[in-house]
């Protein structure tokens, strides 16, 4: 059993995957091709977001997004520390200062209660995190950044292309919503990419030149930019995966439901989802007591877990764990938190499988 199943998914595309590469190799024009505007105009037709600029990596669409926004020295940007490095460190990468706001301890997403007290003169943005492929309180952030002057709102959905806030597509939930195609995330490509959406022409104008270099024009640089070019290859072969991605994105969705049906009988804590909205189940994350045991017993039985995240952000060696303590929530979850085999193509029995060894687990 794999972690994340990307072969299965292979198998099924392949012959499309062919057709999208050898069109590619055909054409020949490998950077910003003719597949990349064909990929962000069908992304930003699935998100209902006005712009999709593709870029290099979802770390660069977040870089770029604040960059955009003449985020640097002297500024604030609230974020969750319980999340994935690359969401902070970019933030500190321009020279601002992250703001850590706990999280909840149902969704482990950033709680919305508590940003309006984390909110200083100097708060220049605001960047939840659709963490484990769920987006948080949108409505009540967006209100809050509005009450402060419009302060823009950066959905980090790395983890949650497909899913859905109210009538709403993640990555169109706020002012910019960045995602990103590693090969693992919902929406993965065969290498590094990923994309910023915005319905603001500014912003999107920004970032298009940002991500050359602050090209404005051919051999015009109106900004300090970033190399953050989009391969075509890689839109291709996203061209080919979006033909299925609404039929993975309803599996995420059966498999995220059976396995909290078993969870749920068994009395095993887990990620809590909010009515109101779907995850797409980037991770099943479940919350465990004694965590060594659990995976030693995965392991044992060849099934491979992983851990998202074992140490809040503002614990890190690189922040001086300057966080210890600060953010209770996290530092607890941190602690219990085990990721399960998850994708679109795991079987019913090999969810069976994975639960009855879990299930073993708590019995020991
Ligand atoms: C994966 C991820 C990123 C970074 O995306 P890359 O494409 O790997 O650069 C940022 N934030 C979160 C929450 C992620 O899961």
């Amino acid at each position: 059993m794999e972690f994340i199943d990307l072969k299965a998914q292979q198998a099924a595309l392949k012959s499309e995957l062919d057709k999208r590469i050898a069109a590619v190799l055909a054409h020949g024009r490998y950077i910003l091709g003719p597949e990349v505007r064909e990929i962000e105009d069908r992304l930003e037709e699935y998100t209902g977001a006005k712009h999709c600029i593709t870029v290099s990596s979802g770390t660069d669409a977040l870089l770029i997004s604040l960059m955009a926004l003449g985020i640097g020295p002297g500024d604030e940007v609230i974020t969750t520390p319980f999340t994935f490095v690359a969401t902070a460190e970019v933030i500190v990468f321009l020279g601002a200062t992250p703001v850590f706001v706990d999280i909840e301890p149902g969704t482990c997403n950033i709680d919305a209660n508590r940003i309006e007290a984390a909110i200083t003169p100097r708060t220049k943005a605001i960047m939840p995190v659709s963490l484990y492929g769920q987006p948080p309180d949108m409505d009540e952030i967006n209100a809050i950044a509005l009450k402060y002057g419009r302060i823009p709102v950066i959905e980090d959905a790395a983890q949650s292309f497909g899913a859905r806030y109210k009538s709403r597509k993640s990555c169109n939930l706020s002012m910019i919503g960045c995602t990103s195609f590693f090969p693992s995330k919902p929406l993965g490509g065969y290498g590094d990419g990923g994309a910023i959406f915005t319905s603001d022409d500014e912003i999107a104008k920004a970032c298009r030149e940002l991500r050359v270099h602050g090209q404005s024009d051919r051999y015009v640089h109106t900004r300090i930019g970033v190399g953050g070019r989009f391969d075509t290859l890689q839109a291709a072969i996203l061209l080919a995966k979006l033909e299925r991605f609404d039929w993975e994105v309803e599996q995420r969705l059966l498999i995220g439901k059976r396995y909290n049906e078993l969870m749920d009988e068994a009395g095993i804590q887990r990620v809590r989802q909010k009515d109101d909205r779907t995850s797409v189940f980037a991770q099943y994350t479940i919350f465990t007591e004694d965590r060594q045991v659990v995976q030693e017993k995965f392991k044992d039985a060849g099934i491979p877990t992983a851990v998202h995240y074992p140490m809040p952000l503002n614990e890190q060696p690189v922040y001086k764990q300057a966080g210890v303590g600060k953010t209770p929530v996290s530092s607890e979850i941190s602690k219990h938190v085990i990721s399960l085999p998850m994708s679109p193509y795991l079987t019913a029995d090999d969810q069976q499988t994975v639960f009855r060894v879990l299930a073993a687990a708590y019995r020991s």
